[in-house]
């Protein structure tokens, strides 16, 4: 079956074919009417021109209304209309599903994308939402590919942990427990009645697992979903999203930055090329920066500062930050995007961040003040990118864990790795959503992702 993007690419010789897709619009004069119909494949629509001589006419085109879906078979030849080159001359036309006008709520343009998000059945029959899902869909085999292509090995890290010890509070709790008759041992709820017999949560990254993958098969990456259970209502956090995450084997953080960069770099440069009729439509209608934005991206070298340097910066900064900057706080995304935007005006990667304010398992540096942590910052969003080189020294590890009063049992299988066989070894995570959304121009991450769930907000 010819798909509409194939048809738009035919050279148009009076070849009869038949074309299913949903109506767009429909412009009716007195002997004929243009119908402009999709069907998912492209952002584009072929119109197509039924002449009242057709059979049925009459009772066809009172049922040809926006959301009807058809099928049509007909002629193709070149268009007089000047937007675009083909257009098919229907023989027959079939009416498959009505839509009536009254009730399909995407009768009229410019719905607001929060009302979209209250459809979210229908909204992918939208052109917006239709093109976040094609470029989605693009940028999940861009990823595939450029790890392939670079001798990764794609890891399945699992959903469901019974380690509590990654990002702590910010986990949803997996139970089959009765909430109205949760079993108590001692005053404390007893997990062996559990479903797993121990307390089990949903992951917030699969770093650690893939950590000990990349310390067996060199590199490795995981893709996959991760769940956390945070309270932020911002339009770039939700309580599922999904992460790529490369951990590489002898590796240090030079190396990590390398990487992170070409990978970047790879995508946004796949996506300009295959994508470029969904990029065309999100650069006239949400941002009208992205497509230049990307190409400079791919051509210019990323910026590289140490978290000291970037604070320097901030403190001569004339801007009214919201939250003052002094070292060793945690640079906002205001912070990020006055680095990224007026400051480089490129990508920007942070280094060296403090210790205290990045996770236990990050390389220490000689200062015993700053560990090998590494933020890739981007214009618009801030944080898209944070990584590190982890920490390989046992004893250094085991301190930290003391240090920070988490209990080094816990850590056994992760300790272990630094036990037998050690490596320096680096990884990153990169948060598909806001990748999707610097790609697109969305402003919300609720608009990027088919449905969405984050803080008191879930929809089916
Ligand atoms: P932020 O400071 O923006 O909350 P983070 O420091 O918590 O980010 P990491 O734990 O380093 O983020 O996770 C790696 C990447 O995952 C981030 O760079 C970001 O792209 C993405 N990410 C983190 N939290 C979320 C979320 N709640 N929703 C969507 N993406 C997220
Ligand atoms: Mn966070």
């Amino acid at each position: 079956m010819l798909k509409i993007r194939d048809i738009l690419n035919l050279k148009p010789e009076n070849q009869e074919l038949t074309v299913y897709g949903w109506v767009r619009t429909k412009r009716e004069s007195k002997t004929f009417s243009f119908v402009e119909i999709n069907d998912g494949s492209t952002i584009k629509n072929l119109q197509i021109v039924i002449e009242d001589k057709i059979e049925n006419y009459k009772d066809i085109i009172i049922k040809i209304n926006t959301g009807a879906s058809i099928e049509i078979t007909g002629n193709l030849v070149a268009s007089q209309g000047k937007n675009q080159s083909v257009e098919l001359h229907a023989k027959s036309c079939n009416v498959i599903g009505e839509a009536n006008p009254d009730e399909f709520p995407l009768q009229k343009k410019g719905h607001t994308f929060e009302f979209l998000r209250e459809i979210s059945h229908l909204r992918a029959r939208t052109n917006t939402f239709a093109a976040v899902a094609r470029v989605r869909n693009s940028l999940s085999f861009a990823i595939h590919s450029f790890f392939q292509e670079n001798g990764f090995v794609y890891v399945h890290t699992p959903i469901i942990t019974a380690s509590d010890c990654e990002g702590a509070g910010e986990m949803f709790q997996v139970t089959t427990l009765d909430l109205d008759k949760i079993p108590k041992e001692n005053g404390q709820i007893d997990y062996t009645k559990d479903f797993f017999g121990k307390k089990s949560l949903l992951t917030v990254s699969g770093q650690l697992e893939g950590e000990t993958y990349a310390c067996a098969l060199g590199n490795i990456y995981t893709f996959g979903p991760t769940f956390r259970a945070e309270h932020s209502n911002t339009t770039r956090h939700l309580a599922e999203f999904w992460m790529v995450e490369p951990e590489m084997a002898f590796c240090d953080i030079n190396q990590n930055m390398d990487m992170a960069e070409s990978f970047l770099k790879y995508i946004f440069k796949w996506v300009l090329e295959k994508c470029s009729d969904d990029l065309d439509f999100f650069n006239a209608r949400i941002d009208n920066t992205i497509i230049d934005n990307l190409n400079n991206i791919v051509k210019d070298k990323f910026e590289r500062i140490t978290y000291t340097e970037a604070v320097e910066i901030l403190l001569k900064a004339k801007v009214d930050f919201e939250y003052p900057v002094k070292w060793g706080v945690n640079l906002q995304a205001e912070h990020e995007k006055y680095l990224t935007e007026m400051v480089f005006k490129k990508p920007t990667i942070v280094i060296n961040y403090p210790k205290d304010i990045k996770a236990f398992y990050m390389k220490l540096n000689d200062d015993n003040k700053t560990v090998r942590a590494m933020d890739i910052l981007v214009p618009r969003l801030g944080e898209i990118i944070g990584g590190s080189q982890r920490e390989e020294d046992y004893n250094k590890l085991y301190n930290r864990i003391v240090e920070l009063k988490l209990n080094p049992k816990d850590y056994e299988k992760y300790l272990d790795l630094r036990k037998f066989g050690t490596v320096p070894h680096s990884g990153f995570g990169l948060g598909f959503e806001r990748l999707i959304q610097f790609v697109t121009g969305m402003q919300n991450i609720r608009d990027v992702i088919a449905y969405p769930r984050s803080f008191k907000y879930i929809v089916n």
